[in-house]
């Protein structure tokens, strides 16, 4: 349970219903991942910050709908254009140590892309990052999903639903392991639809905190880096792994 079997870090999906925080979030994230320092939060000043800021760097890569020959939008992404990306992905990254392509109406991408997409998002190059914007998760397959960290923009104030969901995501922040090992057997004992309730709490709160950055009091960085835990925690519950296992994976895992 503690390998790498469920490997999600590498795609993301940010559904918000407003298309201003879909946008922000996106150029944020590709932002703080291709910036020089590698830090938690994207220093805003380094050349490949300053590029991204500018909208011109040339590892952040959107992929939107073509025009036709009348210079009027088509309908849908097509599968061709994924195809180019998937190709274009093996290209290492030119100016920093990643790729980033943002898909910005991943609603649209037709049927036949998104099955395109899965294989590319199954096993891409390690530098390579997607971002899949969205109104709704649900827009996507099943399968495009499963593949992906949510980040699901609420427009709900930045706190956590639930004063647990906080301390558990602050004790992992802290990075006190014996902190969070004590907080997560203590978890031990919930039955698997507590533990399910609590998980999703803490994943609302990273995504707020992810959404608004260093407002919110924990670093986007980190609230991606948990999100990827917790998302992968959610989706053991749904498979059946006990909510002991479970714990025990959150308290090695998010330190
Ligand atoms: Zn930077």
């Amino acid at each position: 349970m503690t390998d790498g079997s469920m490997n999600k870090s590498h795609a993301y999906i940010i559904s918000s219903q407003d298309a201003a925080v879909r946008e922000n979030t996106a150029l944020e994230l590709a932002q703080a991942m291709v910036c020089d320092r590698g830090g938690a939060e994207a220093c805003g000043v380094c050349a490949q910050c300053r590029r991204a800021l500018a909208g011109v760097h040339p590892d952040i890569i959107f992929i939107d709908r073509l025009t036709d020959d009348k210079g009027k939008r088509r309908r849908e992404i097509y599968v061709d254009q994924i195809r180019g990306m998937s190709a274009d992905v093996w290209v290492r990254p030119q100016q920093s140590d990643r790729k980033v392509y943002i898909i910005r109406e991943a609603n649209l991408l037709n049927q036949a892309a998104q099955n395109a997409a899965l294989k590319i998002l199954e096993e891409p190059p390690a530098y390579a990052v997607f971002i899949l914007c969205v109104n709704s998760a649900e827009e996507l397959l099943p399968t495009v999903r499963s593949r992906c960290v949510e980040i699901r923009e609420s427009g709900t104030v930045c706190r956590a639903e639930n004063k647990e969901a906080e301390e558990l995501v602050d004790t992992a922040v802290s990075g006190d392991a014996a902190a969070l090992c004590e907080y997560c057997w203590k978890c031990e004992t919930l039955d698997s639809e507590k533990s399910a309730e609590l998980i999703e709490s803490c994943r609302a709160y990273l995504s707020g905190a992810i959404c608004r950055g260093a407002s919110s009091g924990v670093s986007r960085g980190e609230a991606v880096r948990l999100l990827g835990v917790f998302d992968i925690a959610a989706e053991y519950l749904r498979m059946n792994v006990g909510a002991k296992h479970v714990w025990g994976y959150i308290s090695v895992s998010a330190i």
